[in-house]
């Protein structure tokens, strides 16, 4: 495990140096992975949220990485973040769906759209753990087709009032602020996000829990009766809420990918310890062609993975630097919708032909595979299901008149 994750950094340290201080933050997520090892697993077993995976994160410094140093984080860049995530893949994608969400789509949203007292009231407690942030676009009837949300929105007595249903949202029922977007209802062109208090008056939650995998990860359906929201809740501009969507999935499929890339290295390390040990036909498995074909296959699987996914993080970088720049936008989308296209399908292969290694065993919860296997599947469908990446990598390709939809 230690070994490929060094290679990681050794393979970019030769494109652009890292700092002392970067790679102390690595360093710090490489043992926060380890503690968080053991009772990850054992969360697993027990399909049961994880909440002591949060603590062992913030104890070690990592909830912060990508959030200015001013707001409690660590102001360091969206590669050092990408390869922190990289590494709490292998574990699966249970906390790893926690940190996407509380990190790359929640706390980042905030820093980018939140005026200057929302991201002093929210940041600083998201970075410590001492606030959990959920981010609720999907609705029972709309999921690839966000725009199409029906959750809405009046204006009564200075506060937003809302009615509506969120579904399949991570960190759901245990969050206590929740970026909602929802429509205006007397202007339903207009769609805007708000930071809802979990605990208002109207809230109820619902963990939905008979998932397939990411047993360790809080997924919940959310009705909204009535809920009041104060105005100064409004993130970012009113009627701009898709702005504010778009950006957190550009950043939360990076976000994704570099938990794919894990799988991939959670994947080849399983593989590589079996074959080592486990002896049919008078020899190791790891000597038989077959098996070393499947071996081959997932390192290739990881080098195809990463380097898209460390390119996606530095386009992110310069499109950062200038975000109204549409041609850095339209490349930053490009390469992010490549980058988690590449490395989920990659990571759903890589964790298959490790259960395959694996033989029967690997057919079960027990063994390590079993749980990469399991995670992985539903990283081709949230944040983007592949047949969308796949819509937006060709009109990207095309240029403009060819989108498949509006
Ligand atoms: C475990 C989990 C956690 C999640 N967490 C969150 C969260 O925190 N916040 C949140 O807002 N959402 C979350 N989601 C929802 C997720 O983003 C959606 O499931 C995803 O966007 C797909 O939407 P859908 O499930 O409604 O599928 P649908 O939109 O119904 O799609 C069904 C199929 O049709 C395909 N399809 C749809 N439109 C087209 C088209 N135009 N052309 C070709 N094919 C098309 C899709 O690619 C897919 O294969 C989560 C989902 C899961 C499973």
């Amino acid at each position: 495990m230690e070994k490929l994750f060094q290679q990681s950094i050794e393979d970019l340290n030769s494109v652009c140096k890292f700092t002392e201080e970067e790679l102390m933050i690595l360093d710090n997520a490489d043992k926060a992975t380890e503690e968080m090892a053991a009772p990850e697993f054992e969360h697993y077993l027990k399909h049961e949220v994880n909440l002591e995976a949060p603590k062992i994160a913030q104890k070690h410094g990592i909830l912060g990485i990508p959030i200015k140093k001013e707001y409690g984080g660590l102001g360091s860049s969206h590669l050092i973040a990408v390869l922190a995530k990289e590494r709490l893949g292998q574990l699966g994608l249970g906390f790893s769906s926690f940190y996407n969400v509380q990190v790359f789509l929640g706390a980042l949203s905030i820093q980018r759209w939140g005026n200057e007292a929302q991201k002093q009231r929210y940041l600083k407690a998201a970075v410590n753990n001492e606030l959990v942030l959920a981010f609720a676009l999907t609705e029972p009837e709309a999921g690839s087709d966000p725009a199409s949300l029906k959750t809405s929105y009046e204006r009564r007595d200075g506060k937003f009032v809302l009615n509506g249903t969120k579904y399949l949202i991570t960190n759901g029922s245990i969050a206590d602020y929740i970026i909602v977007f929802a429509r205006s209802k007397e202007k339903p062109t207009e769609i805007s996000a708000l930071i809802v208090d979990a605990k208002s008056y109207g809230v109820s939650r619902m963990p939905l829990t008979a998932k397939i995998g990411l047993f360790t990860s809080d997924t919940a359906m959310i009705e909204l009766k009535d809920v009041e929201v104060p105005e100064e809740n409004l993130l970012g501009e009113l009627g701009k809420g898709m702005h504010v969507a778009y950006a957190g999935l550009l950043n939360g499929r990076i976000g994704v990918a570099s938990g794919c890339i894990g799988i991939i290295e959670g994947s080849l390390n399983a593989v590589i310890a079996r074959s080592k040990e486990r002896v049919q036909h008078g020899k190791l498995i790891g000597k038989h062609q077959l098996i070393q074909r499947h071996i081959a296959e997932i390192r290739q699987n990881l080098e195809m993975a990463k380097w898209p996914t460390y390119f996606a993080a530095m386009q992110r970088a310069d499109y950062e630097k200038d975000p109204n720049n549409r041609a850095l936008m339209d490349e930053a989308e490009l390469r992010t919708a490549l980058a988690k296209k590449i490395a989920s399908r990659l990571a759903f292969e890589s964790a298959d032909r490790a259960v395959q290694v694996f033989g029967g065993f690997g057919y079960s919860l027990l063994a390590p595979v079993g749980e990469l296997f399991c995670d992985s599947r539903v990283t081709r469908i949230y944040e983007g299901a592949d047949e969308i990446l796949e819509l937006k990598i060709a009109s990207e390709v095309l240029g403009k008149g060819f989108e498949a939809y509006s």
